[in-house]
């Protein structure tokens, strides 16, 4: 495989801004080695043998000022991410030293990379494909450790593995088409057509598998919406400071469109739960209630998980009743909480208002009934997915947009061979279905698209 170099060396920052205990300088590309090499006290970085980590001092050339302590990795192509020469330069001393190493490297011939150029170069020099490039994406924000291990096994070119598989199957099925149109005397026409038939419909039901952990990876991506909601004394709060305090709070940076804002989570095994109105929830603590129905109305709404919280120590209420009825057609949890207290809830008449499946008992005093409730979350997004750890998942909204159109163009094929569309013409449907695949792993993607997809990376990655 023939190596694409670009002839600039790039250079970025590449760990999160901010006061981390070290951060991470990289250069990638031809001159990578003696660019780092004319600010490096230390060993000469071009004789070095590849994969070492140098120990040395960054100075500033033009006035032999130390500027940090530092190690460096060189990694020669083309075993390194971008299969081109890179340098990593760990650095501790503070965004300021970090910043001054980046503008010292651009000084001396380096060009500053853009979002996603390093991960873009991976791509265009083979090293990776374009699922394997979002799952990059996928890494730098994944909430969970199961989200994390759903983009490693995307990066392993899991799903770009299947993807080629179908393709190949349709290919197989096209080139016999072509054989068909070529040589009409051998008429092999119904063969041919059944074959087409046959496997439209292997590959749509492939696809369409896929498609159903469509619903899961976007949760592992993105957070599930979640809403606490039950009249005031129920013990939302108490509910809510339990999940946080068992150290399962995670507060993420989601970079790209909403750069700079913080989103809050609860990591329920595995599953991020993003809270909404949270704020809300805590809000009422000192003062007067003002989460009535209707506040918690716009709050169901966008929800995707509904943990509805009763108290099953006093009799149901109206508020009750209305809450219950609101969110009837919405995945939840009926919580009955204070169980540590006598009952004096009516079961009967819950029985008639929600099925018994949804229904969990807790005691946020004693803790009683909360492992419970995070397996039932758990269950509720992983119940469908057998070892979700290993399963291929599609999270990305590219690819299941690609995988529907997919699976649009199969039902062309299916419908017009059973309508008895001539068979070039059904062809082309089938070649459509191989175009959107590739798309999604980028053996048919435009340029346009892959610089728009590059785009949305943090810096430096
Ligand atoms: P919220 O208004 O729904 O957020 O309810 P809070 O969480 O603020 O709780 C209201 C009151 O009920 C507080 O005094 C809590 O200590 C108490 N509480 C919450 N959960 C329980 C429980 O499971 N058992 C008992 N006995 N008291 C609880
Ligand atoms: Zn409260």
């Amino acid at each position: 495989e023939q190596v694409i170099t670009a002839d600039e060396t790039i250079a970025a920052i590449s760990t999160p801004p901010g006061e981390g205990a070290i951060s991470i300088v990289r250069l990638s590309g031809l001159t990578a080695l003696e660019v780092a090499n004319s600010v490096f006290k230390g060993r000469d970085l071009t004789e070095v043998a590849s994969h070492t980590i140098n120990y040395g001092h960054i100075i500033d050339p033009d006035n032999d000022e130390t500027v940090d302590e530092v190690m460096v990795s060189v990694m020669r192509a083309p075993k390194t991410f971008t299969r081109e020469d890179v340098i990593e330069i760990n650095c501790h001393g503070g965004i300021v030293a970090t910043n001054r190493i980046l503008q010292l490297l651009l000084g001396q011939g380096a060009r500053l990379a853009e979002p996603g150029e390093f991960t873009k170069r991976a791509f265009l020099n083979g090293r990776i494909d374009l699922t394997q490039a979002e799952s990059v994406m996928d890494l730098i924000r994944a909430k969970t450790d199961r989200a994390m291990q759903v983009a490693v096994n995307q990066l392993d070119g899991n799903l770009n593995h299947l993807i080629t598989n179908l393709r190949q199957e349709i290919l197989e099925v096209l080139a016999q088409v072509e054989v068909n149109i070529d040589y009409p005397e051998y008429d092999t026409d119904e063969m041919t057509t059944q074959l087409l038939l046959e496997k439209a419909q292997v590959v749509k039901a492939a696809i369409a598998q896929l498609l159903q952990t469509a619903g899961q990876g976007k949760v592992l991506r993105e957070g599930l919406a979640t809403a606490i909601v039950g009249r005031p004394n129920v013990g939302k709060s108490s509910l809510l400071n339990h999940m946080l305090h068992e150290d399962k709070a995670i507060v993420t940076d989601v970079a790209g469109t909403t750069r700079d804002t913080l989103e809050e989570y609860v990591n329920v095994r595995g599953v991020p739960l993003k809270l909404i109105d949270t704020a809300g929830i805590h809000d009422t603590d000192d003062k007067v209630e003002k989460i009535g129905v209707e506040r918690s109305r716009a709050a169901i709404t966008q929800a995707d998980l509904i943990l509805l919280v009763l108290d099953q120590s006093r009799p149901l209420t109206q508020e009750d009743r209305d809450l219950l009825a609101a969110t009837a057609d919405k995945k939840r949890i009926v919580i009955l909480n204070k169980q540590d207290l006598p009952a004096q809830l009516d079961q009967q008449e819950l029985a008639t208002l929600v099925d018994a499946k949804d229904v969990l008992t807790t005691s946020a005093l004693t803790s009683e009934g909360m492992t419970a409730l995070d397996e039932r979350i758990a269950e509720l997004f992983f119940g469908g997915i057998e070892n979700s750890q290993t399963t291929v998942m599609v999270s990305n909204s590219r690819q299941i947009g690609l995988l529907r159109q997919a699976q649009h163009d199969l039902d062309g094929v299916i419908d017009g061979i059973q309508a008895g569309m001539p068979i070039d013409l059904v062809q082309i449907d089938m070649t459509s279905a191989w175009d959107n695949l590739g798309q999604i792993t980028g053996d048919a993607a435009p340029d346009e698209l892959i610089t728009q997809l590059f785009s949305q990376f943090c810096l430096g990655k």
